[in-house]
């Protein structure tokens, strides 16, 4: 264990460390802590208490809005907590909280087995699958949460315990789908495994941005006609570098993963059926690909050392709404990599109990990403200043790219809503860990 006060040595190394978007906060822990074992995390939780410190706990620090970062209190950073025990035989897996999910991915596939883990690399395990988790094949296999059979956590007085179905059920409801509202340290998740899809491949379709009407038009039409195996995700952006795209464009990107080629290619035909698809700059039916490749080509617009800023909301509202303000949206992209993501998920099927409890036909999510901190004052409040806009048609938002901090919203139903502080009063009565940003109390 390391542990850093705020005038010593590498402090400040340590806390920025804690933050993968290169907009760092200005918020100042007391001290960092870097835990190597779960007995660290037990240590560092107890002295939080002793001193009366708030927790704000970090596993991969993918959070955009860095909400493990504040002022005062005990950062804990768990991300060397990464190691995986897979049971090959019972098709199980314990796994720590700084594993990332891309790694599990390429360890499952030696053994035929898949998890839904999240589509970009460095996203760890320990903040994706607390939110929720929407993953690799997540239409078919439900949110990566729903996969999670129990948890192993410190709680707010340093004692460690397992929660699942059948122990401390309260906990194990609220650690799917609170994220950033989680009120004691995971350090093990116990996973239910899958196997893996015999056919990994997608549809690729880039269209300029002229067409933006007709296909946001006939991308809500079809919405609920989409197989669960297949994921249409369309990225608007200012150019596609790695295609060699200067001009405002939309790539429809569709991961099928299927029992057969045949069987990917039959549910990718719907994809075929735009309206301009003659104006489409690239048309790809079906091709067949790996997750390396998968994670290269989401990467590309998740290049590291920018600066983001996100913002996002669910919605069912009908083309009819919805389009005109779309359009608006994309009148005002910055730059590439700065994009924008249209991603058609229900209608979903009736979900296990637990604190995720909010999700909607459809998920759209803005990403600004920019390099220099001079741009901030052009691009840093892009993403919120449009999904403020259009929250009249929002039903809620996603924690996955969360900016409560600046726009609260509801991430969760009502219910679950008031039952996670309930859960949370029994289990951290005095406050140890801070709550997401922005919340109201
Ligand atoms: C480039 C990029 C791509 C992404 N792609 C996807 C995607 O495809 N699908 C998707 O669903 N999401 C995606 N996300 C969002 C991501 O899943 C969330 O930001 C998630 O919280 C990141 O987990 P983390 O452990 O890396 O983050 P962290 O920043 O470490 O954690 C986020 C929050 O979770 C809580 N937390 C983390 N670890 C623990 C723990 N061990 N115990 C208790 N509380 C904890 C804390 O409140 C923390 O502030 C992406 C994010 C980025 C930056």
């Amino acid at each position: 264990m390391r542990l850093f006060e705020r005038d010593d040595d590498g402090y400040d190394e340590a806390r920025r460390a804690t933050v993968w978007n290169a907009r760092v906060p200005d918020r100042y822990p007391d001290l960092v802590v870097q835990a190597t074992t779960v007995e660290d995390v037990v240590a560092a939780v107890r002295y939080a208490a002793d001193r009366g410190l708030r927790v704000g706990v970090r596993s991969g620090g993918h959070s955009w809005s860095a909400n493990h970062v504040r002022d005062g209190g005990l950062l804990l950073d768990v991300s060397r907590l990464d190691s995986t025990r897979l049971d090959v035989a019972a098709r199980t897996a314990v796994v720590g909280p700084g594993c990332q999910g891309s790694a599990l991915v390429a360890e499952l596939e030696a053994h035929d087995l898949f998890f839904p883990a999240g589509h970009c690399r460095g996203v760890a395990v320990g903040g994706y699958l607390l939110q929720g988790g929407y993953g690799w094949n997540s239409r078919a296999l439900g949110p990566a949460c729903e996969s999670v059979l129990g948890l192993d956590v410190v709680l707010a007085d340093g004692t460690l315990v397992h929660c699942s179905a059948d122990e401390h059920p309260d906990l194990y409801w609220a650690a799917r789908g609170s994220g950033p509202g989680f009120f004691a340290v995971v350090v093990a998740f116990h996973l239910r495994l899958h196997p893996r899809p015999a056919v990994c491949g997608s549809s690729v379709y880039v269209y300029p941005a002229t067409c933006a009407a007709e296909v946001y038009t006939w991308a809500r039409e079809i919405a609920a006609d989409v197989d669960r195996r297949v994921e249409v995700q369309i990225v608007c952006s200012r150019g596609i570098p790695a295609l060699g795209i200067s001009e405002p464009s939309l790539v429809i990107a569709s991961p099928v993963f299927a029992d057969s080629e045949a069987e990917a290619r039959e549910v990718l035909a719907l994809l075929e059926t735009c309206p301009v698809r003659d104006e489409s700059l690239v048309a790809v039916p079906f091709a067949a690909t790996t997750m390396p490749e998968w994670y290269d080509a989401v990467m590309s617009n998740y290049p590291s050392e920018h600066r983001y800023a996100t913002d996002n909301m669910w919605t069912h509202a009908p083309a009819a709404d919805l389009v005109p303000r779309l359009l608006d949206v994309i009148a005002d992209l910055p730059p590439h990599p700065a994009h924008f993501l249209w991603l058609t998920w229900g209608p979903s099927p009736a979900r296990q109990d637990m604190a995720y409890s909010l999700e909607d036909e459809v998920y759209l999510a803005l990403y600004g990403a920019w390099k220099d901190e001079s741009d901030d004052a052009a691009y840093a409040d892009w993403s919120r200043s449009h999904m403020a806009a259009m929250a009249d048609l929002a039903t809620g938002v996603q924690l996955a790219d969360e900016n409560l901090g600046a726009r609260p919203a509801r991430f969760a139903s009502d219910e679950a809503m008031a039952r996670l502080d309930q859960v949370r009063a029994a289990y951290d009565p005095e406050g140890r860990f801070h709550s997401w940003m922005g919340r109201a109390s």
